[in-house]
């Protein structure tokens, strides 16, 4: 049989809920990135590895929600920790200053040094927005860079060349900038400059060019969480924006806590002016962290423009020295306990969740080989990525230039036996994953290269 026509007989519900659900939301989804062909897999519990479909089937969750539940689905503890908290509370939300949002913050001050001062958002999309608008504060300058192929969440200034079709992307040492969304008025703003990643010369000639333009580089040290910077690279990258006046925002929303605790900043031991963090330190809840050097965060203090503030009785602070920076949920205190306990966790048992992934790896590469399929598993920490190639993989568009067509199918296959990924998402890990889930991921794995190549 068919791959598909055997995913769309063992998933029939999902099919008929996404029918209805096309009713209610555009596409069926409340997020893009939910939807994939034929249609996604609606899913209604997980624990520990494992997540449960509409149609009573188990997966192992490589998925983990892009990444952000890196204790697994219902980690006992974590519950504790939340149930303690609202038996406390009564309600957890005060719209005041609350201590948790001073403990937590210590914690990650301790693991990111070049965090000196931080704000609490609701996502990793918030985070870097505020980033942003910092920067371009700080150095009174308008433009971003930011690289081919890196996400930074969905607003006007970032949704620029992240997916872009090569036929596009103009030269790969002076890429465009490619639109990844309707409605975004280029008229009224300035495009990012795209930078190539893992090309320094390229990228020192394009900020030298642009250096009196340019408030900031964003980048995602560690592409798309798995196709690390060449330590080279980032070197030279702090170097020379340090030089020119141009802050360096590390993006660290996937890698944080994913990579080793300490993120890449510890990985590489580069320091940059900010950094953003989300998924994995919210716990599973909406989150999202902007730090950075004090003199930089501090811009955001309403010590400034207090006056003005609470005369004009108006939420938006209209002094001109203070950058805006407010939500209602900002510090949630359940969302900071739920981030306290993954840390707390987390600094018992990240290695063996290297391990394990480090298992995952060495016996899927061993596999492939068998299997005479050219793959590298690239990544590092938690994360890695499944790439059919054999060339080096540095780059969006080498990985455009791997075979994604047999990597969809592998993944549709896999979906039938109990894998789950999104079609060509990476793969993460928690500390719920043991060699066992290793051991039927492989035979899965086993049964669909047979299938496909024998
Ligand atoms: N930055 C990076 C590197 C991300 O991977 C993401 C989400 O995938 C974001 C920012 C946006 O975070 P959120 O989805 O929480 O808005």
């Amino acid at each position: 049989t068919r791959p598909e026509y055997e995913y769309t007989v063992k998933t029939s519900h999902s099919k008929a809920w996404i029918e209805q659900a096309k009713q209610v939301m555009p596409g069926g989804v409340t997020a893009n990135i939910k939807h994939f062909a034929p249609y996604p897999l609606v899913m209604k519990k997980g624990k520990g590895a494992f997540i449960t479909d509409v149609d009573d089937r188990q997966y192992v969750d490589y998925l983990l929600a892009y990444g952000a539940l890196m204790l697994g689905h219902g980690h006992p503890e974590m519950k504790q920790a939340i149930d303690e908290l609202l038996a406390d509370a009564g309600t957890f939300l005060f719209g005041a200053p609350h201590p948790l949002e001073v403990t937590f913050g210590q914690e990650i001050q301790r693991l990111y040094p070049s965090i000196e001062r931080l704000r609490y958002t609701n996502s990793g999309t918030e985070a870097t927005l505020l980033a942003v608008r910092l920067a371009k504060a700080y150095t009174n300058k308008t433009r971003l860079a930011k690289f081919e192929g890196h996400y930074h969440g969905g607003y006007n200034d970032v949704l620029y060349s992240v997916n872009p079709p090569l036929s596009e992307a103009g030269p790969a040492d002076v890429p465009c900038a490619v639109q990844e969304s309707m409605g975004i008025q280029e008229k009224e703003r300035e495009a990012p400059l795209i930078l190539p990643f893992n090309n320094l010369a390229a990228c020192e000639r394009l900020l030298r060019e642009h250096q009196a333009s340019l408030a900031a580089v964003i980048i995602e040290p560690l592409q798309g969480g798995f196709i690390p910077a060449t330590p080279g690279f980032i070197t030279g990258l702090r170097n020379i924006t340090k030089k020119l006046g141009i802050l360096l925002i590390f993006d660290e929303v996937k890698t944080g806590f994913r990579i080793t605790l300490g993120g890449a900043e510890e990985w590489y031991q580069v320091k940059p002016d900010l950094t953003t963090l989300g998924k994995v330190i919210g716990g599973g809840f909406p989150f999202g962290i902007t730090g950075g050097r004090k003199e930089i965060m501090e811009l955001t203090s309403p010590a400034a423009g207090a006056d003005l503030f609470e005369q004009s009785g108006s939420r938006f602070s209209r002094a001109k020295d203070v950058v805006f920076h407010s939500g209602t949920y900002n510090g949630h205190p359940l969302i900071l306990a739920a981030g306290l306990k993954t840390i707390e966790v987390l600094q018992r048992e990240i290695d063996s969740v290297f391990a394990v992934t480090d298992t995952l790896k060495q016996e899927l590469e061993a596999l492939f080989k068998r299997k005479g399929v050219p793959m590298k598993a690239v990544g590092t920490g938690s994360i890695f990525n499944v790439v059919l190639t054999e060339h080096d993989i540095l780059n969006y568009r080498d990985l455009q230039a791997s075979d994604l067509a047999i990597r969809k199918m592998i993944d549709l296959l896999l979906l039938n036996e109990g894998i789950y990924t999104k079609p060509l998402n990476r793969y993460s890990l928690s500390t719920a994953h043991t060699e066992r889930e290793v051991e039927r991921t492989i035979a899965a794995y086993d049964r669909v290269l047979s299938r496909l190549v024998g």
